[in-house]
């Protein structure tokens, strides 16, 4: 995991306020101006570091020994659950549609974020679980996409529904559920296709999908290294198609934090899963306070 340039930084904060016996009104406003300082750095949203450091500083002014703590530790304290809070406290997982037989899940979001990874790796985890999922391509733009679909079903041994590149997305996705209920199917994970950035034909395709199919998630993987540009594109997708949850891809590589600590605050969406790696395992809950401590080190 990365954020060490965060956790470092943050690190370095609250070892200064430790030291301190009692915390003046002053001490804690010097302590949140290098927290809030470190969170920019680290590509947090800008008005979601406002409001954080708003919401500890609230809290943390004033604060006196507590439960064994002293002042610094309470404003750690106070900083770790503010960030809790941020990330949306409680885990989310993917939820199996009550009272339908087949759970329609749609995978979207702009090529090299990591979809096509991400949709194998749930599959991975649904079987797991005891579900029948089938993976659906359609993406129809990049034949490697499919292909790269079907080696990824096969290694998790669950089955790929294709039609090749020549029939339109929702032709694909409306046949696929037929099949999927021939076949005993109870989890249907429709693969889209992604484009460099957001453009209008995407949006549509996708809503066309939805306006043709019941789609009862639909999960958008963003690249956490990416930053404040993964919010920004969480954000539009919401807008324009309507999102359940996020899975961050790619949180092994360099990335600051910015995404995981912004994105629920701006979209109002959960984080489902961290994507850990490019191997089909590397795809782990996301846990807010587990996050947090981490960040927190
Ligand atoms: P798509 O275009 O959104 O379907 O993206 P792909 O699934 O093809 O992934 C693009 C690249 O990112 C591939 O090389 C994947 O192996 C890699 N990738 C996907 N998820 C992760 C992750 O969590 N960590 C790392 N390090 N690489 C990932």
């Amino acid at each position: 995991m990365a954020f060490e340039s965060l956790t470092d930084k943050l690190q370095n904060v609250f070892k200064n306020l430790r030291s301190k016996g009692r915390l003046t009104e002053e001490d804690v406003k010097a302590a949140l101006k290098e927290v809030k300082m470190a969170l920019l750095e680290a590509d947090v949203n800008f008005k979601v570091v406002k409001q954080f450091v708003k919401a500890v500083e609230e809290r943390a002014v004033g604060v006196d020994v507590m439960n064994g703590l002293n002042p610094g530790q309470m404003v750690i304290k106070i900083v770790n659950e503010e960030m809790v809070t941020l990330m949306g406290s409680e885990t989310t997982e993917i939820q199996m549609q009550p009272g339908k037989s087949i759970t329609v899940i749609m995978m979207c979001g702009l090529q090299g974020a990591g979809k096509t990874t991400t949709t194998a790796k749930i599959a991975g985890k649904l079987k797991l679980k005891g579900k029948k999922p089938l993976l659906v391509a359609c993406d129809i733009y990049r034949p490697a996409a499919i292909k790269q679909l079907q080696i990824n079903g096969e290694k998790q041994e669950v089955d790929v529904f294709s039609m090749g590149e020549h029939h339109n997305p929702v032709d694909i996705a409306k046949a696929s559920m037929e099949h999927a209920g021939k076949n005993g199917h109870n989890v249907v994970i429709l693969d889209t296709a992604g484009r460099l950035h957001i453009d209008e034909d995407m949006m549509m395709e996708l809503q066309n999908i939805k306006a043709n199919v019941e789609v009862h998630q639909t999960l958008l993987v963003v690249d956490a290294m990416t930053g404040q540009d993964a919010v920004n594109v969480a954000k539009e997708f919401d807008e324009k198609v309507g999102i359940d949850g996020v899975v961050l891809s790619k949180m092994d590589g360099d990335t600051r934090g910015g995404a995981a600590l912004s994105v629920k605050a701006v979209t109002g969406k959960p984080i489902l899963y961290v994507g850990m790696g490019e191997k089909l395992s590397d795809l782990e809950q996301f846990y807010p306070d587990r996050m947090a401590s981490r960040i927190l080190g």
